[in-house]
């Protein structure tokens, strides 16, 4: 099979797992995942599930990172700070999409990586900073989302007070064994909460992360 015809089938079964927005299907039908995953994976950089890519680090299950892009529910432009650079392929199907993007990792071999990579496949406008996700990136904001793709104990205050008013967050909130994907609305009255079930991420380092 090609990587087109494994990429398209990918898409297909987002579909069927119930992703709707046509412009998350859209990037994700066009950003290279098999760019993104060490090469003895490439093979299986279009199975729906996550990979290693190093340092005990994963770039996420498919189906997640479509899942996540698609609550942010974004305007046509905007911008959006990634916590969780990772692989780059998540700031790479935002980037596809139109939106302005921010990354922040804080291990410099990945950020190092993953900034050479994007640039290599033409994202040439992703900002990855190698730096504590836990103070978010005052650089960029108000940001029209946050997306944090390590799970916290505790939702970061500094990333969200980033987000524009009626914008939204969406992060993994839990411990090693048990998280929830919880999305957040900055709203005129305050946060507004919503879940959209359960996950297993790696964890954020740092304060808002959990021991061990
Ligand atoms: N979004 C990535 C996958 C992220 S894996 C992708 O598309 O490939 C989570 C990443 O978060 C890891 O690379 C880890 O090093 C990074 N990370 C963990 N804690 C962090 C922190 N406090 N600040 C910045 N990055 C952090």
């Amino acid at each position: 099979m090609t990587v087109e015809a494994a990429r398209e089938r990918m898409v297909d079964l987002l579909v069927e797992r119930g992703i709707r927005d046509d412009r998350v299907l859209r990037a994700m039908a066009t950003v290279p995942r098999h760019e993104f995953v060490p090469p003895r994976y490439q093979g299986d950089a279009y199975a729906d599930s996550p990979l290693p890519i190093g340092n005990g680090q994963t770039i996420s299950q498919p189906f997640i990172v479509a899942l996540m892009t698609e609550a942010l529910a974004l305007g046509p432009r905007g911008s959006v700070l990634e916590i969780g650079t990772g692989s780059g392929y998540q700031a790479a199907v935002l980037a596809e999409m139109g939106i302005e993007v921010y990354t922040l990792e804080c291990l410099d071999g990945l950020a190092s990586a993953a900034r050479r990579r994007l640039r290599d496949l033409g994202y040439t406008g992703v900002r990855v900073f190698c730096a504590d996700g836990n103070d978010g990136w005052p650089g960029g904001a108000p940001y029209e989302g946050v997306l944090i793709t390590a799970a916290s104990r505790e939702v970061p205050r500094a990333p969200y007070a980033q987000l524009r008013l009626g914008g939204t967050m969406v992060l993994p909130i839990g411990d090693e064994e048990n998280q929830e994907l919880v999305k957040i609305r900055r709203g005129p009255d305050g946060a507004e909460e919503g879940f959209l079930g359960a996950c297993r991420f790696v964890k954020l380092v740092g304060r808002h992360g959990w021991s061990k």
